[in-house]
C-alpha cells in the first residue's frame, strides 16, 4: 500500500512526489494522460520570477528558482523580467528589498537600454536580474526520474474517478483499479475544482483560458527580456529568433473552452503597439502560437496544504505555478513528514483563508 498517492503529473505533482519519496514515503502517482506535463506545465511561457508584491510570492519563486539553477534538465535562462510601472507602487519594491531577492529600480530612460518604449503614462521600470525562463517539460521530467529512482510507481492514462476516506485512509478508484493509502494529495491543476466536487469538496478553483502568440522570426537580432507593461498587462520575450507575447483578456469566461481565441489578437496588439511601436511589421506565426488554462482562484493565489485529514492540495497557481513548483514540492514533503510545512509558513494560502474572508491581493499578476 502506498502511503500517499499524489495525483497529477505537472510540475507541481512531480516535484512533490519526488520531495515525498525523499522523505522516505511509498509514492503512486496518477496521471490521467498518457505522459506527463500535459496540462498547463506543458503550455505555460516558462518565466520565472522574484517580482511578487506578496512575501509568500517572492520566497515561493525565489527559492524556486534557487533550485532550478542546480538542475541541468531546467535549462534555466537568466534573460530577466522588466517591469514598466505606470504608478508609484514602492510597496512591493519594499517587500522584495526587505526579503533580500535580486531587483533594480530602473530610470525608464535606463529601462530603455534593454527595450525601446513609449514612455507615456509611467513612473519607473524594475528589473529582477535572476528572472528568466526555465523548461518546465525538462524540469519535470527530472522529478518524475528522481521520483522513480527513489521507488515511486507513476500510473499514466489513469484518472482517479472517486475517492472517499473510511477507516483512516483514503480509497481511490481509477478505471483500472482500487488504491489505499492514509494521504492523498490533488495536483490537478485547472483540473482541481472538478476534482474536489467527485470528493464532496468544495475547492475554488477554475480553468481559465490563456493564449501565446509567437512572431515568426525577426529580420533583426535581439535578446529582450521578459517585458511586461503593468499598465495593461502586455508582455513579451525574446525565444530564439522570434518574440512571444500575450496579454491576459479580463472577460475571459472561466470554463474548459478550447481552441485559440483570435478575437484577443487584436485587443493584445492594441496594447503591445502603443506602447512598443518597434513590434508593428512584425509577422505572427499562427502555427507557433499556442494556448492552454491558467487554473485560477478567487484571489489568484494558490490553495497549498491540508484541507482536511490525510487530504492535501497543491493547486490554482493562477498563471505562476511553473515558477513555484520546486520550493511547493518540498512543502508538501513537510507538510506530510512534520503534519505541518516548516521552511515557509503556508497560512496565508491555506484554503481556509476563502471561508474565513481573507484573499488575499496579489499586485504582480500578468
Ligand atoms: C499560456 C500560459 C502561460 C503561462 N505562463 C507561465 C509562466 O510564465 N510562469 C509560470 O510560473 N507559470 C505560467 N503558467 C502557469 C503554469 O503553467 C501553471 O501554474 C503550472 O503549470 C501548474 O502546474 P500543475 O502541475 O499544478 O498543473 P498541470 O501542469 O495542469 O498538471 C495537472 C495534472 O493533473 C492531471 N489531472 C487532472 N485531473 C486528473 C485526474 N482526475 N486524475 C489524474 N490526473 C489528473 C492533468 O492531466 C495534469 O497533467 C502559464 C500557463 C498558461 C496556460
Amino acid at each position: 500500500m502506498p502511503d500517499i498517492v499524489v495525483v497529477g503529473a505537472g510540475i507541481v505533482g512531480a516535484a512533490s512526489a519526488y520531495r515525498l519519496a525523499e522523505k522516505g514515503l511509498k509514492v503512486l502517482i496518477l496521471e490521467k494522460e498518457a505522459t506527463y506535463a500535459q496540462g498547463s506545465t506543458g503550455k505555460s511561457a516558462a518565466g520565472v520570477r522574484v517580482q511578487f508584491s506578496e512575501p509568500l510570492n517572492v520566497l515561493l519563486s525565489y527559492r524556486s528558482i534557487l533550485e532550478y539553477r542546480e538542475i541541468p534538465e531546467a535549462a534555466y535562462r537568466p534573460i530577466g523580467y522588466l517591469f514598466l510601472v505606470p504608478e508609484a507602487q514602492e510597496e512591493a519594491l519594499r517587500v522584495q528589498k526587505a526579503l533580500g531577492v535580486p531587483v533594480e529600480r530602473l530610470s525608464l530612460e535606463e529601462a530603455k537600454t534593454k527595450v525601446p518604449f513609449r514612455e507615456e503614462g509611467l513612473a519607473y521600470a524594475t528589473f529582477g536580474p535572476m528572472d528568466g525562463v526555465i523548461d518546465p517539460h525538462g524540469a519535470t521530467a527530472f522529478y518524475l526520474r528522481e521520483a522513480r529512482r527513489l521507488g515511486a510507481e507513476v500510473r499514466f492514462s489513469e484518472p482517479l474517478l472517486r475517492a472517499e476516506r473510511r477507516e483512516g485512509v483514503w480509497r481511490v478508484e481509477t478505471p483500472k483499479g482500487r488504491y489505499e493509502a492514509p494521504y492523498l494529495l490533488l495536483c490537478t491543476g485547472a483540473w482541481t475544482g472538478e476534482v474536489g466536487r467527485t470528493l464532496g469538496l468544495e475547492i475554488p478553483v477554475q480553468p481559465v483560458r490563456r493564449m501565446v502568440f509567437a512572431t515568426a522570426p525577426t529580420p533583426f537580432p535581439h535578446a529582450f527580456p521578459l517585458t511586461v507593461d503593468l499598465g495593461t498587462g502586455f508582455y513579451f520575450r525574446s525565444e530564439g529568433s522570434r518574440l512571444l507575447f500575450g496579454r491576459s483578456n479580463p472577460e475571459e469566461p472561466p470554463g474548459f473552452r478550447e481552441g485559440m481565441d483570435w478575437r484577443w489578437l487584436g485587443p493584445t496588439l492594441e496594447a503591445g503597439l502603443a506602447r512598443f511601436p518597434f513590434l508593428e511589421g512584425l509577422f505572427l506565426d499562427r502555427k507557433a502560437s499556442w494556448w492552454g488554462y491558467y487554473e485560477v482562484t478567487p484571489d489568484h493565489n494558490p490553495i497549498l496544504g491540508f484541507v482536511e485529514e490525510g487530504l492535501l492540495v497543491a493547486a490554482g497557481f493562477s498563471g505562476h505555478g511553473v515558477q513555484q513548483a520546486a520550493m511547493v514540492g518540498r512543502l508538501m514533503a513537510e507538510e506530510v513528514a512534520f503534519g505541518k510545512a516548516q521552511s515557509l509558513d503556508l497560512t496565508p494560502f491555506r484554503l481556509r483563508r476563502f471561508w474565513e474572508g481573507k484573499p488575499l491581493r496579489e499586485r504582480g499578476i500578468v
